[in-house]
């Protein structure tokens, strides 16, 4: 089947960030087959989709998360860090079934395609369960299990991770890749950690990881081993595969040799961090260098919510408050990180509307009051949209949302299975 889509807009996020007003969208087979103004590709269709005051965009690629946390929403917010990690989310953590893993994934699932996420970054445990409600949504997932190396001694769950990615390696039509996930330099030796290196070279795959979140980290490391994380990381040879690096909000100039062309690039998550009081990625360093930049919300427990629309505003919001000048950052540049950006970090073709690129993108209302008048698209796209505004979202072709209805998944029944889950996880 071939599809096109007509809409008010189409913001491609290509080299020359071409927008076209009207424009068009033509797909078959998971790929682009065109895109540009109005009436440029008549060639015959199966099926057109009219979108009068729509703006047709890549879809989000969500570059760190920790999907089934969405379980544990709201649970003791506003705690000091520690307290909120060790007495309440590890407990509960400890206690989450397969199962439990399996209705929060899904739970998270609905959110992201409702709110315009295509692919998305995932570390938790219980991969399977990850990666069979990932299938089912129609997602894309690049997925990893948490490894806390200094629970893992003989190496079971490294080894458990690479069974992991050999049976889900290409699955789901191409649209999982497995990936290994130590979880940080504070919970990982450096011994493990060149393990997991070596074993990510030999298997060919990339890795996730935390590194440079908190200011506590950043001491600690300097006490044990005289590095900042990032240092210690190069130490193991994480470097060596393509690396996603989570938060870098304590990335320093001396880390910037490690950092300038790797495989890979980090993820800033600025509403975790804001709401975790741990600090703002010093953009301005990371950019000025031409570090991959790309961003994601982090789980739902500490974020709460997985509307990407919301990172951007808060990843804009917070450059131009810290370098105290409104032009330090730019809506394209937020929109850039949150679609393509994100996509390069993970070695993805997608995040760009252009012939030959999966055909992963979303339609949002550009009709609804706050979205009107439409002077500047990228501007209200950035600064104005929330995830409540997107209507198709559409992943290798596959309509997963239309007319803000899903079609792979039951949200009713996703929810209400969530919240019967939750008496067993509080009591
Ligand atoms: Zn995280």
């Amino acid at each position: 089947m071939r599809y096109r889509i007509h809409a008010d807009t189409v913001l491609t996020v290509d080299d020359a960030f071409h927008i076209f007003q009207p424009g068009q969208l033509t797909w078959e087979h998971g790929v682009i087959v065109s895109v540009g103004p109005q009436d440029s590709d008549a060639s015959p269709v199966d099926q057109v989709i009219n979108m009068a005051g729509g703006i047709v965009m890549p879809g989000f690629y969500n570059g760190h998360n920790h999907a089934a946390m969405t379980m544990l929403r709201g649970l003791a917010d506003d705690s000091p860090f520690f307290e909120w990690l060790e007495t309440h989310i590890w407990p509960r953590e400890a206690r989450l079934s397969a199962g439990d893993i399996y209705a929060g994934t899904l739970l998270a699932a609905v959110e992201m395609i409702k709110s315009g996420t295509v692919a998305f970054a995932d570390m938790y445990f219980e991969m399977d369960a990850v990666a069979r409600a990932t299938e089912l949504s129609g997602l894309r997932g690049w997925l990893c299990r948490g490894l806390i190396g200094n629970e893992d001694s003989d190496f079971a769950k490294l080894d458990q991770s690479i069974r992991f990615a050999q049976d889900w390696q290409s699955k789901a039509s191409g649209r999982i890749v497995p990936m290994l996930g130590p979880h940080a330099p504070y919970t990982c030796s450096p011994d493990y950690l060149a393990r997991v290196a070596q074993l990510a070279v030999e298997n060919d795959l990339g890795i996730q990881i935390h590194l440079a979140e908190s200011a506590s980290e950043m001491e600690q490391m300097q006490q044990l081993y005289g590095k900042t994380p990032i240092g210690v990381a190069w130490e193991a040879g994480l470097f060596e595969s393509r690396l996603v690096i989570a938060h870098g909000v304590h990335a320093r100039p001396e880390d910037l040799p490690y950092l300038q062309g790797m495989s890979g690039g980090i993820v800033s998550c600025p509403i975790s961090n804001a709401k975790l009081g741990n600090g703002i990625m010093p953009y301005a360093m990371l950019a000025g260098h031409g570090i991959p930049l790309g961003l994601g919300t982090d789980g739902a427990a500490s974020t709460n919510s997985l509307d990407m629309f919301l990172e951007m505003k808060a990843m804009a919001w917070m450059q131009k408050l810290s370098q105290g000048r409104p032009e330090a950052f730019q809506a394209r540049t937020a929109l850039t990180m949150a679609t393509r950006g994100t996509a390069e970090i993970l070695g993805s073709p997608g995040g760009v509307l252009a012939p030959g690129r999966p055909a992963d993108f979303i339609v949002v209302d550009g009709t609804h009051a706050s979205m009107t008048p439409q002077i500047d698209a990228v501007s209200n796209v950035v600064y104005a949209a929330t995830g409540a505004d997107v209507l198709y979202t559409v992943v290798q072709g596959e309509i997963l949302m239309a007319e803000g209805l899903l079609t792979t998944l039951d949200e009713k029944a996703i929810t209400e299975e969530a919240r019967n889950r939750l008496e067993h996880l509080l009591g």
